[in-house]
């Protein structure tokens, strides 16, 4: 998808700041982390969406959040898996991503 922000990164054409990557997936730090770690993790074939993508994907998705987290030193404190989807779901970047977000407590609201 040409004019798609993460498809751009994934092909790098646009630079990010890697952590992983394979022929399937990339994960690379968001650009305006909401916590000390914030890892986004997209496969490289364009989904709109969660809704968009299958179960496979899905399910590849899961192992390499399981190894991230370890490699990231977060399995063990814990950490949040969130996939914004759609409007009210505040989807910014229209391909599928999984932020994976830890190092601080995920309390709501903060403090
Ligand atoms: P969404 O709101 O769609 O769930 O999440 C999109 C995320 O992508 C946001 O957390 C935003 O900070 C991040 N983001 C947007 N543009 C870029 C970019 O060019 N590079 C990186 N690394 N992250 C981005
Ligand atoms: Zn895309």
């Amino acid at each position: 998808m040409e004019n798609c922000l993460f498809c751009r990164i994934a092909a790098g054409d646009i630079p990010s700041n890697k952590v992983y990557e394979d022929e399937q997936v990339l994960a690379f730090r968001d650009i305006d982390p909401q916590a000390p770690t914030h890892v986004l993790l997209i496969p490289k074939k364009h989904f709109a969406n969660i809704l968009e993508a299958d179960s496979e994907t899905i399910a590849y998705l899961h192992g390499i959040v399981k190894k991230l987290v370890k490699e990231l030193g977060i399995d063990e404190t814990g950490f949040r898996v969130v996939i914004n989807t759609g409007e009210d779901g505040q989807q910014t970047v229209k391909h599928l991503h999984i932020h994976i977000l830890g190092g601080r407590s995920m309390q709501w609201p903060p403090g």
